[in-house]
C-alpha cells in the first residue's frame, strides 16, 4: 500500500469501532496550544468502554467525552494513527476486574 493510500485509509476511520477492529492506533492531541499533550492510545479498551456505555463511537461524539490528561483542556482532537501505543495507561477497561467495574456501574 502506498503511503497516499495508507493516509486515506485513516482518513476514513472515522469511529473508535472501525479503528479497534483494523488493529489501529487512536492519536488524541490536546488543542490547548499551551500544552498540545499528544497521546497514542489502543482503540480497543476505548471501544470496549463506548460498547458498555452506550456510547456513539463517533470520533466527533469521542472528543467530547474526552480530555487532556495533562491540562485537563476538552475536546482533544482524535485521529486515527497507524503508530504503537505509547506507554501511558488505557482508555477503557484492560483488566478483568476492571471490566466487572464498569458493567456494574454501567447497570447502577
Ligand atoms: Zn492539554
Amino acid at each position: 500500500m502506498t503511503g497516499e493510500q495508507e493516509r486515506l485509509r485513516f482518513a476514513r476511520a472515522l469511529d473508535v469501532g472501525t479503528i479497534a477492529r483494523s488493529g489501529y492506533g487512536l492519536s488524541v492531541r490536546c488543542t490547548n496550544s499551551k500544552c498540545g499533550h499528544t497521546r497514542i492510545v489502543d482503540a480497543q479498551p476505548l471501544f470496549d468502554l463506548c460498547r458498555a456505555k452506550g456510547w456513539n463511537m463517533h470520533l466527533d461524539h469521542m472528543m467530547n467525552r474526552l480530555k487532556c490528561s495533562r491540562c485537563g483542556a476538552k475536546w482533544p482532537l482524535l485521529k486515527a494513527t497507524a503508530q504503537p501505543p505509547d506507554s501511558g495507561p488505557a482508555l477503557g477497561p484492560t483488566t478483568d476486574e476492571e471490566w466487572k467495574r464498569l458493567v456494574r456501574r454501567a447497570r447502577g
